[in-house]
């Protein structure tokens, strides 16, 4: 047997229950020492009924009056009671119907969950059970793994097989050098395979998920690391920095630059007047000014003589874009130097545009990601900037690459504070500059947790905003009743409040299944006060500035990321006016940590590394980009872990290893390369 032999040739693997496995993704050895447990119960050390106290607990106990019942539509409660030698306790299991069927009265079991008060009661919550008989579970320890149970797959199932293919495991080869091993003080590959699958001990457990993790991390720095000297073995155009030039744009502004986005745009002349292609990501919170950092950026280029692509996420956010450039280039020659190019521009237009571009009589263009498309022939494109996003692609760098013949300096923007953590991994390839300081002109947010039950005040407050001549925003976060989550829904929202709470008021609807033009049409007249309240799903996320509006009301807040709820709040209190954010919660429960957290912290950066902690990194991406970040084992939060990988990373460069030399990790660098892109 081998990591290759399928599992149909394990004992107890029929065709039914081979198509089962495969249908998980499991066909052969190599397939299920791959398919890490998802979590473990350790019922080494097992708690009397009499002595419970609130937490994570371990009970041996029987079950007795064993019931179900459907609460409502989509909740469908198991209960039992747990008895042992020194007392009883309530057992609830929500929406696992197939407890009740399952559970052998009267028969001893290991319970393992959550034990605490829940709805006024003492009970342990959904916790998982083993049969105090069951093999594998007498196997060796008493620290039994839980996988991922889909379809007609079960745990038990799962370990029966690993404990079959075992002599496997204590053979598997090597995949990191042994001088590395050492110096990071791992166990070997073997070992962290099996003991992951077959813990002996909560040490040895540890060690597994320690080896494991720091491996991952490894493949994906050193992936960013690929990344980044791909980058730099390619040229950009230096661009000279001339003080006279920058010093003349500065006075011109109609506000002084804070400190944080003085001391970035001087990284940027730094980074730009090199041949080395700048990669760098400009993190600010929202309203903290980035966009007059691009400007910054684009002004020396262009005066340099040199293009600049400016590329926004929306169509409407290019037209603001264009807006304020023309602006803030209004006393200079450049302004007759800018153009807009989205889709909406005429096809005559179009081509003029890209006349000009040829002979640079248009140095700044401003558009949507589908200026990329476009087949245009730039004079010399100096800088491409990208707002809205971590990162840009290592296709479509090679891509302009291809295109301009040589490489463009990039600089990105973002309102999404990246945790330090994550920088240091996945965002390794990049520069990154932090803008943690708003303009004092910022008037800020108050914000407010609304129980659904008691809004009658927050509309009043509305009101009394749009009758002081101001704007809001109200976001939901479905379109429709469909989803199963009982979440308000932007129709209906908006059917409601037009006709009752904010009766009167000019009232807009704006979400996803809206063409991209209805879209912008909606927005626009949002944005010129044709409206009064916006209901919104998260489409109006991203960017948009309008300063009339003071007001963001986020209908069941509690289902979004931390991150997400701050980046919606920075939408209102951007200029003179104060700005009153109401976040309603979905039900009438006391608000969770997450929700006071983000009532009580202004700090973008402070409430993702929370978000990072209690989510995962999929709260802070969306879901959509989680599955890029292909991290099983090791933790985000884990800085110690990704220290020791980080110097790893540095021994291995600087030894002058060979990736190739270790055929699974260079793979596994080379996917993960190529994973790289997160928007
Ligand atoms: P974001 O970082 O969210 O993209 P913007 O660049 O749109 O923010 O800036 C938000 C507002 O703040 C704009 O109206 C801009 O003119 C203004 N602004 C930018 N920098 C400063 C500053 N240093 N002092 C005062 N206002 C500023
Ligand atoms: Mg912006």
């Amino acid at each position: 047997m081998d990591m290759q032999t399928e599992l149909i040739n394990l004992k107890g693997v029929g065709n039914v229950v081979a198509e089962r496995l495969a249908s998980a993704g499991l066909v052969t050895v190599g397939d299920l020492l791959a398919y890490y447990p998802r979590r473990y119960d350790d019922y080494s050390h097992v708690t009397a009924i009499a002595q419970l106290r609130p937490g994570l607990v371990t009970l041996k106990a029987h079950f007795s009056e064993i019931k179900e019942r459907r609460v409502r539509r989509g909740l469908h409660i198991t209960e039992a009671v747990a008895n042992d030698d020194s007392g009883r306790v309530r057992v609830i299991w929500f929406n696992q119907p197939y407890r009740a069927k399952n559970i052998q009265a009267g028969k001893p079991y290991y319970i393992s969950g959550e034990f605490g008060l829940q709805q006024q009661r003492l009970q342990i919550v959904n916790p998982s059970i083993e049969l105090v008989n069951d093999e594998a579970v007498q196997v060796g320890t008493r620290i039994v793994p839980t996988y991922r149970e889909t379809g007609h797959l079960n745990s038990t199932l799962l370990r029966k097989l690993i404990l079959q293919v075992q002599p496997v495991m204590k053979t598997l080869p090597e995949t990191l050098p042994s001088w590395l091993i050492e110096q990071a003080g791992l166990v070997s590959r073997a070992d962290a395979i099996t003991h992951i699958h077959l813990p002996s001990s909560s040490d040895a457990l540890q060690a597994a998920r320690e080896r494991l993790g720091f491996e991952e991390l490894f493949v994906v720095m050193m992936a960013a690391q690929a990344n980044r000297d791909q980058a730099i073995r390619t040229e950009a155009l230096a661009v000279p920095f001339n003080k006279e030039i920058a010093l003349d744009f500065v006075t011109h502004l109609p506000f002084t630059l804070t400190d944080a986005q003085r001391k970035t745009i001087w990284q940027i002349y730094k980074d730009i007047a090199q041949t080395e292609p700048m990669n760098r990501l400009v993190e600010g919170d929202v309203g903290s000014g980035k966009t007059v950092i691009a400007a910054m950026a684009a002004l020396m280029v262009a005066e340099a003589g040199l293009q600049v692509a400016f590329i926004a996420p929306t169509e409407l956010l290019a037209q603001q874009h264009a807006d304020t450039i023309a602006k803030v280039f209004a006393h200079s020659p450049l302004k007759n130097k800018i153009a807009l190019l989205t889709g909406g521009v005429k096809t005559s237009q179009k081509k003029l545009i890209k006349e000009k571009l040829k002979d640079n009589r248009i140095q700044i263009l401003i558009g949507t990601h589908a200026l990329l498309q476009e087949s245009v022939d730039w004079h010399r494109l100096g800088l491409v900037i990208i707002d809205e996003q971590h990162r840009f692609g290592v296709a479509q760098r090679q891509k302009l690459f291809s295109a301009a013949g040589h490489m463009p300096h990039i600089l990105c923007l973002t309102a999404t504070p990246i945790p330090r953590s994550l920088a240091l991994t996945v965002y390794g390839e990049l520069d990154i500059s932090i803008i943690d300081q708003a303009p004092s002109t910022r008037a800020g947010v108050d914000t407010t947790i609304v129980s659904p039950n008691s809004t009658a005040q927050m509309y009043h407050a509305i009101q009394q905003q749009l009758t002081e001549g101001r704007q809001a925003y109200i976001v939901c976060p479905l379109i429709n009743e469909s989803d199963v989550l009982q979440v308000a829904s932007a129709e209906k929202t908006y059917q409601e409040i037009s006709k009752k709470q904010l009766k009167g008021w000019r009232v807009g609807l704006l979400h996803g299944r809206l063409k991209a033009d209805e879209k912008d049409a909606v927005m626009r007249a949002f944005a010129n006060h044709e409206l009064d309240v916006l209901v919104a799903t998260t489409v109006i996320e991203v960017g948009v500035d309008v300063a009339n509006a003071s007001v963001m009301v986020i209908q069941s807040a509690d289902r979004f990321g931390l991150a997400q709820l701050h980046q919606l709040r920075g939408r209102v209190g951007r200029a003179e006016h104060r700005g009153h954010c109401y976040l309603v919660m979905s039900d009438s429960q006391a608000p969770s940590k997450r929700m006071r957290a983000i009532a009580e912290t202004a700090n973008g950066f402070a409430l993702a590394e929370l978000d990072l902690e209690i989510r995962g990194p999929g709260a802070i991406y969306g879901t959509r980009q989680h599955g890029t970040l292909d991290l099983r084992i090791a933790k985000l939060t884990d800085a110690a872990l990704i220290a020791k990988a980080r110097v790893a990373v540095q021994s291995f460069i600087t030894r002058g290893e060979d990736l190739l030399q270790y055929k699974q990790i260079a793979a596994e660098v080379q996917r993960a390369s190529k994973l790289t892109y997160l928007n």
